[in-house]
């Protein structure tokens, strides 16, 4: 691990991809070479987990509820993350197709 510099170099945000410190007000992370932009990676990651966390829950309050914001969010992070908002999409499928299966699983013909 490397020891926090605030030394006025590396004291912009983490970077969403390495984690490590970047330069401030540069657009990419001088390690791994992904975009950064302060306030966009905090909310990019905030896009990211809020999404697929609202798109679990789905499976609870049915995708009604949760299909729209989900993809919003998958929306958000798709030029940026497109693996993960796949995988929000991916959930949101799953839900719908968890709440179409599961009436004609348990309701008899
Ligand atoms: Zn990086």
């Amino acid at each position: 691990m490397a020891v926090e510099q605030a030394d006025g170099d590396h004291d912009g945000p983490v970077c969403p991809e390495c984690g490590e410190r970047t330069v401030r007000g540069s657009d990419k992370c001088f390690n791994c070479g992904a975009a950064v932009d302060s306030d966009e990676a905090i909310s990019l990651a905030m896009w990211e987990y809020g999404g697929g966390l609202v798109a679990a829950f789905g499976f609870f309050l049915t995708p009604l509820l949760t299909a729209l914001p989900a993809m919003y969010c998958a929306y958000r992070i798709y030029d940026r993350k497109p693996m993960s908002s796949y995988g929000i999409l991916a959930v949101i499928v799953g839900t719908i197709v968890f709440w179409i299966v599961l009436p004609t699983v348990i309701l008899p013909g």
